[in-house]
């Protein structure tokens, strides 16, 4: 029962992500956090991003559960911290490899949701300040983004 358990606590903890991603990204990126975020909005050609550095930002939460967890006897914090690392691995798969193609294997990409996602995610691309985005999400994007309809690309 309790391998269950360890499992439910990863997938919530994965889910939670998204939602805390989505929120970072709206009100921390797009707020007091633009000056790491503004080079993923206008790029420059270095092949790293100053926007890269959330994803080590990001790694410090999940390392922390992950070491609490394993010095209390793999406690469920050791799980919260694993739900986070793959959460970081699917973003940045998502979003670096799938989406903006940063080692040239987009095209091979057509599964429909990823398709998808990469529509919403170009919708948040198209402002290119701070204000006024749209999208903020990467695993989870409205519906009508699905459709081949939606604009973008
Ligand atoms: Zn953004
Ligand atoms: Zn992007």
């Amino acid at each position: 029962m309790q391998i269950a358990i360890n499992i439910a606590i990863v997938i919530a903890a994965f889910w939670a992500m998204e939602f805390v991603a989505w929120f970072a990204h709206k009100y921390v990126m797009h707020t007091f956090g633009w000056a790491l975020h503004e080079d993923h909005h206008n790029p420059t050609d270095s092949a790293f991003q100053k926007n890269d550095w959330f994803a080590l930002i990001f790694a410090i939460p999940s390392w922390l559960n992950m070491q609490f967890g394993v010095m209390a006897g793999f406690d469920f914090r050791f799980y919260i911290g694993v739900g986070i690392l793959l959460y970081g691995i699917a973003y940045v798969t998502v979003h670096e490899v799938v989406i903006h193609n940063r080692w040239g294997t987009r095209n091979k990409i057509t599964n429909w949701y990823f398709r998808g996602l990469a529509r919403a995610h170009f919708a948040h691309h198209k402002h290119k300040t701070k204000e006024d985005g749209e999208c903020f999400g990467m695993l989870i994007v409205p519906f009508k983004f699905f459709k081949r309809t939606a604009t973008s690309e």
